[in-house]
Parts: C-alpha cells; sequence; structure tokens
C-alpha cells in the first residue's frame, strides 16, 4: 500500500503495549509500517512481577512482554528500529515526517505516538530542592543486585513502591520513603512492610555529602528538622507524559489529547491521558489508532 513517496505506510513512535498493538492491526490489514522504539519491546511490562487484569491468562509482566515481543519479530510487515528514539515529529495536510536520533529522517502518510509516561524529576515538584539537572531514576527500575543489603532513600509515595517491594519479596533493602501530605492516602498498602520507614515531610533538600552517597534535609509536618543519609536515591514522584518535540498538541497537563491533534497524527496508550493508563486500555487504543490511519488512507485513495 505504500506510495514511493513514503519509506512506509506507518510509523510508530514507541514500544509498548500500545506500539506493539498498533503495529499488530496494522499489519493485519496490510499496512506496512516502522516502529521506533529507544529499548527492548515492552521495557515497562519486564519490572510488572503479578498482573491480574490482562486477557489472555498472562500473570506477570514479564511473560507477556515476551509474547509480544515475539509476536512482533515475527511480523513481516513491521519494520523495527529498536535503540533509536524520535527526537522531531512535524505533520502537514499531506504526510509526517519523523527525525530520529542518528538524524535519519522517515515519513508516512500517518504517525502513531505511543510514547507513553516517564517519572517526574525532583524539579517537577515544590516540595523537593535539589542539585541543578539532577535526574533520578524511578524505584520500580531498580534491579535487585542494585539495591541488596542497601539503604534507599525514595522521594515520594507513589504506588510503584508497592510494585518494587512485590517484585523483590526477599531482598535486604531498606527504605526510607519520604513522603508530601497528598501522597499519604497512597502509602496505606506499604505502611507495614518492615524494610519501610515512611517519613512523612514538608519539604525535602537532596545534597550530596563526600563519601557518603545521598544526604538529604527534612522539615516535618511538626517543623522538626532532620537528617538523613542512604546509599542510593530514587524516585516514586509520579509520572509525567513523554513524546517528541514538533506538532502534537498538549493540554495544560502535558498530556496530548488525541481528539486536538493533527489529521496525520494519531496519540496512543498512556500519552493520551493520565486516566485509563493500563495495558490493555493501552494495546486497544493502538489498535484503534491503527485502524483509524488505515480507514483513513482509504478515504484518500478513493478520492
Ligand atoms: C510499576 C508499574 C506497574 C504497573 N502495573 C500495571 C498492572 O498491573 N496492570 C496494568 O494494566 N498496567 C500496569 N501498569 C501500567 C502499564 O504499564 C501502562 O499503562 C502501559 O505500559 C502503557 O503502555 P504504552 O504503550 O502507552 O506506554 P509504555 O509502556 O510506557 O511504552 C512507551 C514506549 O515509548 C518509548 N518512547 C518514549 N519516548 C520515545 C521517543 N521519543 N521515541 C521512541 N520511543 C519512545 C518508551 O521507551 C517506551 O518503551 C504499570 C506501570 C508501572 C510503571
Amino acid at each position: 500500500m505504500a506510495d514511493t513517496l513514503y519509506d512506509t505506510d506507518l510509523i510508530i513512535i514507541g514500544g509498548g503495549p500500545a506500539g506493539c498493538a498498533a503495529a499488530r492491526m496494522a499489519a493485519s490489514v496490510g499496512m506496512r509500517s516502522i516502529l521506533i522504539e529507544p529499548d527492548r519491546l515492552c521495557r515497562n511490562l519486564y519490572r510488572i512481577p503479578a498482573l491480574n487484569n490482562v486477557l489472555g491468562g498472562y500473570t506477570s509482566g514479564p511473560e507477556l512482554a515476551d509474547a509480544i515481543t515475539t509476536e512482533l519479530k515475527s511480523t513481516e510487515l513491521c519494520r523495527l528500529e529498536l535503540g533509536r528514539f524520535v527526537t522531531d515529529l512535524r505533520a502537514d495536510e499531506v504526510h509526517v515526517t519523523v527525525t530520529v536520533d542518528t538524524g535519519a529522517r522517515l515519513t508516512a502518510p500517518y504517525v502513531i505516538v505511543a510514547t507513553g509516561v516517564g517519572p517526574l524529576q525532583p524539579r517537577d515538584v515544590a516540595w523537593i530542592t535539589a542539585p541543578d539537572g539532577l535526574a533520578l531514576p524511578p524505584l520500580w527500575q531498580a534491579e535487585a543486585h542494585d539495591v541488596e543489603g542497601r539503604t534507599l532513600l525514595v522521594l515520594g509515595g507513589d504506588r510503584p513502591i508497592g510494585t518494587f517491594l512485590r517484585a523483590n519479596p526477599t531482598t535486604d533493602t531498606r527504605l526510607l520513603v519520604a513522603y508530601p501530605a497528598t501522597d499519604e492516602y497512597k502509602i496505606e498498602e506499604i505502611r507495614d512492610d518492615l524494610r519501610v520507614t515512611l517519613l512523612p515531610v514538608e519539604h525535602l533538600t537532596l545534597g550530596a555529602t563526600e563519601g557518603i552517597l545521598v544526604s538529604a534535609e527534612t522539615l516535618g509536618h511538626d517543623a522538626a528538622r532532620q537528617t538523613i543519609t542512604a546509599d542510593a536515591a530514587y524516585l516514586s514522584i509520579g509520572n509525567a507524559p513523554t513524546a517528541p518535540s514538533g506538532d502534537l498538541t498538549r493540554g495544560a497537563d502535558g498530556y496530548c489529547p488525541p481528539s486536538d491533534q493533527r489529521p496525520r497524527v494519531i496519540v496512543a496508550g498512556d500519552v493520551r491521558s493520565a486516566r485509563f493508563q493500563r495495558i490493555m486500555t493501552a494495546s486497544g487504543s493502538g489498535g484503534e489508532a491503527a485502524l483509524r490511519a488505515y480507514y483513513a488512507a482509504g478515504e484518500l485513495l478513493k478520492s
């Protein structure tokens, strides 16, 4: 179906459940696609130890991710560009142009943006003061061998702390969880875990001290100041949408509502909205996005 003017029928940015579902659906209706992903396919699913809300009998994230990866690798109409990320996206009335980190440009009649969300950093929240430019990894991405026997300062009380504890049920890791009052309702599920020390704070100032990997000054709700030290710091503040620069319309919250985009730009998965962020909803929206491109292309061919 691809016109010689284009590199492919459909460019898919992001290889999570939404992007992978889009590629499978596109192939099922005869559309060629190029899927660009900087990491491995479904990288986030590899960190989810237990699943109870997906169809197909999958009970763990890695099991589902492996199955999706096998399917994608055997999808002849989908060209996988792994280890690459998109730096810019341009769209006009006729086509889209995507720039990859190598500088290469790809063109297609349609693009699906399925780039998901990434962790909020200390600079994004008012209750933390941190050194300029500091970027920390989210706790749920920590590997067991990195954290075994260590004390970790966790910034924020968002729910992935529970995921981490369930993924590492026997790890001898101590978590010092510093969280603002707005996270109070989220920490219930970790309150009774003996590896967790809860530190409700008004404010936290993060610094680095020679000989100690991480140190922080906390100001508690009772105005008491405390200095805490840890082997490393991780994030559990929350997420923000990730999307390449260029012709994408973002709302005030940074998300990219599908209905606000240019005609040739289709958005799928978690990057759409802070609501409905689940594997099945992301996959469904990815499949729908590919069909949207397919039907739109059909209309063009008729005219
Ligand atoms: C700790 C944790 C536990 C979870 N547990 C569950 C659960 O039990 N059940 C459930 O249903 N959901 C769960 N979720 C949510 C689920 O993982 C997401 O809803 C789902 O992965 C969203 O899929 P997506 O394809 O929209 O985005 P993602 O899975 O985030 O995939 C987006 C992809 O886009 C890539 N990307 C980003 N920027 C670019 C770029 N510029 N160029 C190219 N590629 C780019 C990223 O590398 C990423 O691989 C959990 C999430 C987390 C973090």
